[in-house]
């Protein structure tokens, strides 16, 4: 057994760990007869899958505790996400250029840029096959489980009284584009890759996150819309019609075009 690669102190003993967090994958299982989710491999072969990937031996028990207290959080945020509608009073719709951007007046900044590079972080050191072409720089991804490491708790109370003691954090673009209409037919795809040089992307059935590791390769209207920096949380919003499109674009990128395959 390896040791874990967050904490590198306890052995990597965590059995089922998931890589993506269970509540924006399973959603694409939901309604879906077991065995007809097929996962599409670089090559276009298909396979069938019961549930969405996970792997052993990922991580430490302990460091998987942490990771759990802050996705609870999350999960919990995202169903007052989905009906942002009815909650005006956490929730504000902005235009930025063409976009319609929901800021989260509710949700803490560093707390979602633990909750980002969690999922990150994991896609990246995971050896699981679904998530290979996703492997960021060795220095940005120990630059990132080091700010994990620092910051996660294993009590929800640790959690949030660090969060006033954080003074830096690992500065990046991210964008997160969401479906704003929660039910629609087309869940998304579940998959992550490197999308070109410095470009990468995680798709789930609840947000599609972009990740960028070169400031002077993203255009301005981007940066606006971007969480690098320490201001509201943002969500791009998509109708069904642009969500589909987005995931299927991601598709035809990956089987057609993709030279980072
Ligand atoms: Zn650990």
């Amino acid at each position: 057994m390896n040791l874990c690669p967050l904490c590198q102190t306890n052995l990597a003993d965590k059995k089922n760990s998931h890589i993506i967090p269970k509540f924006l994958g399973k959603p694409l299982f939901k309604n879906i007869k077991p065995g007809n989710i097929f996962q599409v491999n670089k090559s276009g072969k298909t396979r069938k899958i019961q549930d969405i990937p996970k792997q052993d031996f990922l991580i430490c028990t302990v460091c998987e505790k942490r990771m759990e207290i802050l996705e609870t959080y999350f999960a919990k945020k995202l169903v007052s996400i989905n009906d942002y509608n009815n909650r005006k009073d956490k929730f504000k719709i902005i235009k930025i250029g063409p976009n319609e951007i929901l800021n989260c007046l509710d949700i803490d900044p560093l707390l979602f840029k633990l909750f980002y590079f969690s999922i990150i972080w994991r896609v990246s050191v995971t050896s699981n096959s679904s998530f290979k072409n996703f492997k960021l720089p060795i220095k940005i991804e120990s630059e990132i489980g080091s700010f994990l490491n620092d910051n996660l708790f294993s009590s929800h109370k640790n959690l949030l009284k660090n969060l006033s003691l954080i003074k830096s954090y690992p500065k990046y673009h991210l964008i997160v584009y969401k479906n704003k209409e929660a039910k629609s037919l087309f869940s998304g795809i579940l998959t992550a890759f490197r999308m070109s040089e410095d470009h990468f992307g995680i798709f789930t059935s609840d947000m599609i996150l972009f990740f960028y590791l070169n400031d002077n390769k993203i255009d301005y209207l981007s940066e606006l819309i971007s969480n690098k920096e320490d201001g509201k949380v943002k969500f791009v919003l998509t109708n069904s019609n642009q969500w589909k499109d987005i995931n299927l674009a991601v598709i035809e990128h990956r089987l057609l075009n993709n030279k980072y395959k």
